[in-house]
């Protein structure tokens, strides 16, 4: 038998084939090479035919330049840390597909002068929250809060409450943070308890500010007490208020959520929230509040290490002025078509073949939102093993196991995916 590594072709002549010359057009020459690389070792091994080396190279080729994947989450949890938290909205993913050329960020183009860097972001946020005299926006929730430890408080101290001293997750805590910035913490009160004049006796002249932190992930019941935030106003020091999940107004079905303009009119100087949690938007930290404080915090100097991209500010203002985002759509989710939804799809399945029933299930926000709070919700129950075979398979469905079984909750999933669901479900099994 002849040797097949002589039939085997050069991976020149593979490239300059029309279809593996494209492919390297939209995904780099460097990724194609790889699967052309590929292919011809399955060639040389006899794995494949050498005249197959051409499709092998395309079946092998990656959808996109960048890794990351599209995944359904029927898990259940809204706002899921690990796919990436909010889901855009159709119009936030427009928008920054427009931004990412060469774009009018800062440029004003009736003057041909520079402008001011994200106005109409920031001016989309001020609208949405009138109470707000001004907003800054910068990378993420803890970057806020570093930089308004950093402007306000570096050198002095932050009054705290010890039940506020929150780990939001992967071993992030917002102590350690605030005094990574150079701030020193002054903690009040007990784990359950803490009253106004815990914090009348620890407000002074070293004072940069009093915080108080939205316990987001969690909740502390039984003997406890917290102190609001207009009995916080008064103690002579700026009240700052991290709320967290972003909620720019209060949420029908989110009532005990904090949210920016409700916290404004208790008498908040300054109000900080992620954009990327109940919001809906970008991943982003949102600084909204007095203009001066917020002017300080702009021209801080290590506001412009936090600076946000262009892509972040074109998908805040078409989150802030475009229609539901998927986040809300999932909010305002009624259990009874969910459930119609789990039934159309349990019943598909059963046909097929595979063990399958629907029932009504709970949703939960996550991604620190709503801690203890459960939304009616419905989900497709399927045998365990189906939760790695679904993980694994394309496009991939992160579903959530539980009492060994597992379950497609359909909360964070728009009907529209159904279809998608169905075809992921019927191809693993
Ligand atoms: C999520 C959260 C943060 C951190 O925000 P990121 O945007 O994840 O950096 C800070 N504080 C609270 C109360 C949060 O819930």
């Amino acid at each position: 038998m002849a040797d097949p590594r002589q039939h085997v072709p050069g991976t020149d002549r593979v490239l300059a084939h029309p279809e593996v010359a494209a492919a390297a057009e939209r995904l780099g020459r460097g990724l194609v090479k790889k699967a052309v690389h590929a292919a011809q070792q399955r060639a040389r091994t006899g794995e494949i035919d050498a005249s197959h080396v051409v499709a092998e190279t395309l079946a092998g080729l990656p959808d996109s330049a960048a890794s990351s994947r599209p995944v359904l989450n029927a898990t259940g949890v809204l706002l899921h840390t690990n796919l990436g938290r909010a889901p855009l909205s159709r119009a936030a993913i427009d928008a920054m597909e427009r931004a990412a050329g060469t774009t009018d960020v800062e440029l004003d183009l009736d003057t041909g002068r520079r402008g001011p860097r994200g106005a109409a972001a920031l001016a989309a946020l001020c609208a949405a929250v009138p109470l707000a005299e001004a907003a800054h926006v910068v990378n993420n929730g803890a970057a806020a809060l570093s930089l308004a430890a950093t402007a306000l408080a570096q050198g002095r101290e932050i009054v705290l409450a010890r039940g506020e001293m929150v780990e939001i997750g992967d071993g992030f805590r917002i102590p350690e943070l605030l005094t990574a910035t150079g701030a020193r913490l002054h903690e009040v009160g007990t784990t359950n308890r803490v009253r106004l004049d815990d914090y009348r006796s620890a407000v002074g002249p070293d004072t940069g500010f009093v915080l108080k932190v939205h316990p987001s992930n969690f909740v502390i019941t039984g003997f406890t007490s917290a102190v609001p935030v207009d009995a916080l106003r008064g103690l002579g020091a700026p009240v700052v208020v991290d709320i967290g999940s972003g909620l720019l107004n209060p949420h029908p079905v989110l009532p005990q959520e904090p949210d920016a303009t409700s916290t404004l009119a208790d008498g908040a100087d300054l109000v900080l929230a992620s954009g990327d949690k109940l919001l809906g938007g970008p991943q982003a930290g949102l600084l909204l509040g007095r203009a001066e404080i917020v002017q300080q915090l702009r021209r801080h100097p290590l506001a412009r290490a936090m600076r946000v991209d262009k892509l972040t500010l074109a998908a805040l203002e078409a989150t802030l002025r475009g229609p539901l985002t998927p986040t809300e759509q999932s909010l305002r989710r009624d259990q009874p078509s969910l459930l119609r939804r789990a039934e159309s799809l349990a019943t598909g399945f059963s046909a097929a073949g595979i063990p399958a029933s629907a029932q009504c299930s709970e949703a939960t926000v996550g991604g620190g939102g709503a801690p203890g709070v459960t939304l009616p919700s419905a989900a497709v129950v399927l045998p365990e093993r189906f939760a790695e075979l679904l993980r694994r398979g394309t496009p991939p469905v992160l579903a959530c196991i539980a009492r060994d079984r597992c379950l497609l909750d359909l909360a964070a999933v728009p009907p529209e995916h159904d279809d998608e669901l169905r075809r992921a479900v019927l191809a693993a099994a």
